[in-house]
């Protein structure tokens, strides 16, 4: 049955089968999943694991970890690369890097995963919600402007939030589904205020922000090869440092912060067991040298839903920002203001024809444990939280 319909008012509804059936298409005729995001392995990722097991070298030492962060520094451009065990361990270890204290806050987009948040207050600070930009679905930076403007006080160098008293020490932009938040003003403002810049390019492995690398535009970034990310190590994630003494230190917190001696146990800091494994970064070696092809791929399959979508009441691809080049990690469908009330019924009616979809995070401020932070006007956040639907975004197994 036919239940959609042909005029075009503003309250249009959404036309959920043809909907249905122009994902379904696609995904057929790229080979994409109807998942959300699974990983692919067709290149030589048995053959390192092999090595590493055939070599013994499966755990906190061997020779891929050296590699991945090889790659992933000449990849990035960042100065260097400092592989842990997951993403918001590296997140962690990047606000300590960055002088973040118990008492202070951190300012984060209120749109963000919750490892973002959670980093913060693993450091005994409180996370500051942000608002975000339509056109990139991150951080607003001239919203922040204004915002810094009426509440911090700027004294000694440092930042102080006016009605709290506590002082504001970094600000961690996260670049959404790989599209790159507008940088220019970000560093501008953070450079006004003396904040320090840890960038969240979990979600941005291969996305670009006129033409310089993600996670590279503050003193650091972090990354994350979980298992649903453009590029897995099983779980896995970086920091991309371009100091190297602040790499040979973020090392050296991630590895116990044991002195190297031939046998001598003796950790001069409180450190953390927050190293890769070998064998992931075996994984994640064999992952990057596919990434380019990966990133044609995943580019392929966002012009497909743009083009299906361009013409359709309600709804639009979300598409790579100006002057960016987005890794499109995770395609999302917007959907108008007028249509919002029917996410749920497009969701339904996905997920019921055995296409996968999801809405955006709840937004941080929405969540028990952070309710009562801190923060500004959240508007387009909140918007953007009614209108965002994630459509599989998979590797297409077909091409190379
Ligand atoms: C995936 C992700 C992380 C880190 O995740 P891990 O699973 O710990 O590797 C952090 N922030 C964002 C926005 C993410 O999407």
């Amino acid at each position: 049955m036919n239940t959609s319909r042909t005029d075009t008012t503003s309250e249009e509804p959404i036309l959920l089968e043809q909907t249905v059936s122009t994902i379904r298409g696609i995904l057929e005729e790229l080979h994409v999943p109807a998942t959300l995001h699974e990983p692919l392995f067709e290149g030589n990722e048995w053959k390192y694991l092999k090595d590493c097991i055939d070599s013994g070298w499966v755990s906190s030492v061997g020779s891929y970890v050296d590699r991945i962060e090889q790659m992933l520094a000449a990849y990035t451009g960042a100065g260097r690369a400092v592989a842990v065990v997951n993403g918001t361990a590296a997140l962690f270890i990047g606000l300590k890097l960055a002088g973040v204290e118990p008492g202070d806050e951190v300012l984060i987009p209120a749109l963000t995963f919750v490892a973002t948040a959670n980093a913060v207050t693993y450091c005994g600070a409180t996370p500051h919600f942000v608002d975000s930009e339509d056109a990139t679905l991150g951080m607003d930076p001239v919203k922040l402007g204004r915002y810094l403007n009426e509440i911090a006080d700027s004294d000694n160098g440092e930042t102080r939030n006016r009605l709290t008293g506590a002082r504001i020490r970094a600000v961690i932009p996260m670049h959404t589904f790989g599209h790159p938040v507008d940088m220019d003003p970000l560093v501008e403002l953070c450079s006004r205020w003396g904040l320090t810049i840890v960038e969240d390019a979990a979600e941005s492995l291969g996305s670009f922000y006129k033409g310089r690398h993600t996670g590279t535009f503050g003193r650091i970034g972090i990354l994350s090869f979980n298992g649903n990310k453009t590029v897995t190590t099983g779980g896995g994630g970086a920091l991309l440092l371009n100091d190297e003494a602040e790499a040979r230190y973020a090392k050296h917190l991630t590895t116990t912060a044991r002195r190297p001696h031939k046998w001598e146990f003796f950790h001069d800091m409180l450190g953390y067991n927050f190293r890769m494994p070998n064998l992931n970064a075996a994984l994640g070696c064999a992952q990057l040298e596919r990434l380019p092809s990966f990133l044609e791929r995943k580019r392929r399959l966002a012009e497909r839903y743009a083009e299906a979508f361009k013409d359709s009441p309600g709804v639009r691809l979300m598409k790579e920002p100006p002057g960016s080049h987005s890794n499109y990690w995770l395609n999302a469908l917007i959907l108008n203001e007028a249509v919002a009330p029917q996410r749920d019924a497009l969701l339904e009616a996905t997920n019921a024809g055995g296409i996968m979809t999801r809405p955006v995070w709840t937004l941080m401020h929405r969540l028990p444990m952070y309710e009562s932070c801190p923060r500004m006007d959240l508007s387009v956040a909140e918007s953007l939280e009614r209108r965002i639907v994630n459509i599989p975004s998979s590797v297409s197994r077909s091409g190379s």
